[in-house]
């Protein structure tokens, strides 16, 4: 028997990309992989069921998992969804690890084999397969848009019959690829930005982007090329230095994250107080809290004349191509191990090994049990 490859419509709400192109499926069918998809599953992407030739069409979840191998997702399995997939079948998609635990003996209890690709090692080898990246350059990208469309002013500086305008004063908080996107996405509207991590190695990389870096004197390089939490005296440091260029900027955008922990809180309700009539900020961390103290999820609000947005599913927002990169990602991902129509892992692989969260009923991701351990 072939293996079978299923996909299924995405449930969460705000979903809206799907787990295969019609690019990608045409690529696992030329690896001899059967392949069966739910119908409409692509819709809210602007794949129609046409667009997947030579994929079957399932017409309900449970016809959709039946008998699959492999089941490639976004969003997290609900547990009726999990509840659907075959016993032993292979799970691949962001799983959230740290943030639904439950969901993880859902998952162990059918002795589900899952890949969270948020686990995937940020290695050269793995760039084609990063989810994390293609996802955060749409969200980045997003985030600069939503930034100028609401931003009170322009952001690139116009010579006009009424006299000169200045450039909007933009503050990217997180320069990874979120923050780098929205850099770029910022200075191509012709903003003046300025940008601040805490990692070594992010100071070229915003200034590469014609972006000014603010210097705060706190570097907390992390493991595995990530930033790690700061100390109660770096954050001290951090804030006193950063408020001044919150209170400068008109629109700040934020985006920092350290895995496996709640969005850091950067800017503060002081920092808000201090910031002009008409500001706006940007919480690209919203989803997981927020890196502004008062960001609502999901919400946009306004104190005291500072417009505060906390948007949610911003590669959504773009479905059609955030779609396209993530099923590119997951192809990248799984292909090297399907031939002639077989599935074949190697379990010393570091991509695989990196990326394993379970497997023969339990949650076997180092880190993850060390931080679901502590909770
Ligand atoms: P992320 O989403 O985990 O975090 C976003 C940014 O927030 C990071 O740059 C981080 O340094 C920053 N940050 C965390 N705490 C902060 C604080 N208190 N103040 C200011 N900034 C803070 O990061 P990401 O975009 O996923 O990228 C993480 C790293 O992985 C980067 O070094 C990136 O270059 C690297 N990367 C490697 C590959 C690869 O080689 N495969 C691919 C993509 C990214």
């Amino acid at each position: 028997m072939p293996l079978t490859i299923a996909v299924a419509r995405e449930r969460a709400p705000g979903e809206k990309r799907v787990a295969l192109s019609p690019e990608s499926a045409r690529r696992f069918k030329d690896l001899g992989a059967e392949l069966r998809i739910e119908a409409g599953a692509g819709l809210s992407s602007h794949f129609v069921d046409a667009d997947y030739a030579d994929v079957a069409s399932a017409h309900s979840l449970e016809e959709t998992y039946a008998g699959a191998d492999v089941i490639l997702r976004v969003s997290p399995p609900s547990p009726e969804e999990i509840a659907a997939m075959p016993v032993g079948s292979v799970l691949i998609g962001l799983l959230r690890p740290f943030e639904l635990p439950a969901r993880l003996d859902a998952l162990n209890g059918r002795r589900i084999t899952a890949f969270a690709l948020e686990l995937l090692p940020r290695i050269s080898r793995a760039q084609s397969m990063d989810v994390l990246s293609s996802q955060g350059a749409c969200a980045g990208y997003q985030s600069g848009l939503i930034a100028a469309a609401r931003c009170a002013k322009f952001f690139p500086m116009l010579t006009t019959a009424s006299g000169t305008v200045r450039p909007a004063r933009v503050l990217v908080i997180g320069a990874g690829v979120a923050g780098l996107q929205a850099i770029a996405t910022c200075r191509r509207l012709g903003a003046a930005v300025e940008a601040y991590d805490v990692r070594a190695a992010a100071r070229e990389q915003i200034e590469s982007l014609g972006a000014k870096f603010v210097d705060t004197g706190v570097q907390a390089d992390g493991a595995g090329g990530y930033a790690r939490d700061l100390s109660a005296v770096e954050k001290l440091q951090q804030a006193e230095r950063l408020a001044r260029a919150v209170a400068a900027a008109d629109v700040v955008i934020t985006t920092a994250a350290v895995p496996g922990k709640a969005a850091p809180v950067i800017v503060t309700e002081e920092m808000v107080a201090q910031m002009r009539h008409g500001a706006l900020i940007v919480d690209l961390a919203a989803e997981t809290g927020g890196n502004c103290a008062l960001t609502q999820p999901g919400e946009h609000v306004d104190v005291g004349g500072v417009h505060i947005h906390g948007p949610l599913h911003l590669a959504s927002r773009m479905p059609t191509h955030a779609s396209d990169l993530y099923a590119r990602n997951l192809y990248n991902f799984l292909s090297p191990w399907v031939r002639e129509g077989q599935l074949a892992f190697d379990g010393a692989d570091e991509i695989l090994a990196g990326a394993l969260l379970c497997r023969d009923g339990s949650t076997v991701h180092p880190l993850v049990k060390h931080v679901l351990g502590e909770a």
